[in-house]
């Protein structure tokens, strides 16, 4: 399975990023660090940049990428993505008690609750 976004990716738009994609999630809807160039992750990325925070590391190459959760039953948080080579990412959700891999569930939730401000 792959996200909503990769799914209807355009062409033009698939070679904007070199290789070949490989969606974040699995067919659960959990993230997986085997990925490259998932759009769901992107848009993420994009939106931290834009109204997050978002990092560049002094001292490696890394890029750090936090957005907040809206309220919601699963996970409340924030999401933390980290990114090295632009296309790779790991992603995770914390608060004070957890941390678990980020959920397509959770990352969507972020994207459609920025669409409606
Ligand atoms: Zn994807
Ligand atoms: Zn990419």
């Amino acid at each position: 399975m792959t996200c909503r976004l990769c799914n209807f990716l355009s062409p033009e738009e698939r070679s904007r990023c070199s290789g070949t994609l490989k969606c974040a999630f699995d067919s659960q809807g959990n993230f997986k660090q085997d990925n490259w160039c998932c759009q769901t992750i992107h848009e993420l990325q994009k939106l931290a940049r834009e109204k997050g925070n978002y990092q560049q590391q002094a001292d490696s190459p890394a890029h750090i990428y936090t957005l907040h959760i809206p309220q919601n039953d699963v996970f409340n948080g924030y999401v933390v993505i980290e990114d090295e080579e632009c296309c790779s990412a790991n992603a995770i959700m914390v608060n004070s008690q957890e941390q678990r891999p980020l959920t397509l569930e959770i990352a969507e939730q972020i994207l459609k609750n920025d669409k409606q401000k």
